[in-house]
């Protein structure tokens, strides 16, 4: 018989996404939810997932060009831009849109005091408490803030924030230091603010304030690099599947894929994956990456192509052409996979490549 063999399938289940959601609810009552959908919502499908998100309060995204995408997808919530916008040009489309935007620099505030915008705009002032990427000085910060909230095309509740370096790490002490300064220059201030990714969610409670910025937990992936962290019950939002296409028998000896990269010890079977780094699973993943064949952990061998890997199914594997294999999800935590390839979940999730089949749940 001729079994459908299913190609590289993203599997996206909406009420993991709901659970999530709710969690993050739970762990910071007090805070309103700005729902992180940048790089088309860690690859989960930018519109789709504002879509399955009714009780957001405002999403978050890197570029204009994906906040005009959920605008085009009839998304009405409000918008943040997070890395604030990139021209004067945009400030209209911003103001047009009603779109918020990030203001990190003095060259967007001196767009926003030039422009003649027909309603101000929602500006959230970002400054740098010591992750040295984006943010105004802190020496600066009152003299811009000021300036902002003197600006005719600046709405006046001007919301704060700053972004955490080194949150995944409960050991690491920058957290309570940048806290303490975000603090020093804003605790006077009675105004919405935010300080906290998904990380800071999990184990920085005192960093919630009114709004927290919630991306990979959302996903079901837990950003936590500590072992002792304490279990917060996250479903994986995606479950990346696709079949076996092919069955081999190679003998001790043999060499597997390009470059011979693996050789085989002993008699097995080898199980042929229809999906490569052209659907976006990691070329760097390593001999030994887990791969679930019929629910079953077996090592992916050999090089990873384009359009395929290869597994060792074993020498006694009954497994068939056809049959179910899971990449990463609700059986394979994707932090494992990242881990044999190097690298970290938010990568291999927002790789996803367009020819991905999307199932939605
Ligand atoms: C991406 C991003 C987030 C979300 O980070 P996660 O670690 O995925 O929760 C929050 N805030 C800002 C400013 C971001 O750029």
């Amino acid at each position: 018989m001729f079994k459908l063999q299913q190609t590289a399938t993203a599997s996206i289940d909406r009420d993991a996404l709901l659970h999530n959601y709710q969690v993050i609810q739970e762990i910071a009552p007090q805070s309103r939810v700005l729902a992180v959908l940048k790089a088309n919502a860690y690859g989960h499908g930018l519109v789709r997932i504002a879509k399955a998100l009714p009780h957001a309060d405002a999403f978050g995204v890197a570029r204009i060009d994906e906040a005009l995408e959920l605008r085009q997808g009839g998304v009405v919530k409000p918008i943040v831009l997070l890395e604030g916008f990139f021209a004067s040009e945009h400030l209209p489309i911003i103001a047009a849109n009603n779109l918020q935007t990030i203001v990190h620099n003095r060259q967007q505030l001196e767009a926003l005091q030039q422009a003649q915008l027909q309603e101000p705009i929602q500006v959230w002032l970002k400054v740098d408490t010591g992750m040295h990427r984006l943010g105004i000085e802190p020496q600066e910060f009152a003299e811009i803030y000021q300036a902002l909230q003197q600006c005719p095309n600046v709405q006046k509740n001007i919301r704060l924030m700053s972004h955490l370096a080194c949150a995944d790490d409960l050991n690491n002490q920058q957290t309570l230091q940048q806290q303490r300064l975000f603090e020093q220059l804003t605790g006077h201030i009675n105004c919405e603010k935010t300080l906290a990714n998904s990380a800071a969610i999990c184990a920085w409670p005192e960093c919630h304030y009114q709004w927290v910025r919630p991306g990979l937990m959302l996903y079901g992936i837990d950003p936590r690099i500590s072992e002792q962290a304490h279990q917060i019950d996250l479903q994986p939002v995606m479950t990346l599947h696709s079949s076996l296409i092919a069955i081999r028998h190679v003998k001790a000896g043999e060499s597997i894929g390009y470059g011979a990269a693996w050789q085989v010890e002993k008699d097995t079977c080898i199980g042929v994956v229809a999906i490569g780094y052209g659907d976006g699973y990691p070329r760097h993943a390593a001999n030994g990456t887990p791969v679930l064949v019929n629910g079953r952990e077996v090592p992916l061998v050999g090089r990873v192509s384009m359009d395929m890997i290869t597994v060792d199914l074993g020498c006694n594997a009954e497994d068939q052409i056809g049959d179910y294999v899971e990449l990463w999800g609700k059986n394979l935590n994707v932090n494992r996979v990242a881990h044999h390839a190097t690298t970290i979940a938010y990568e291999l999730l927002c790789n996803i490549s367009r020819r991905v089949k999307i199932d939605v749940l």
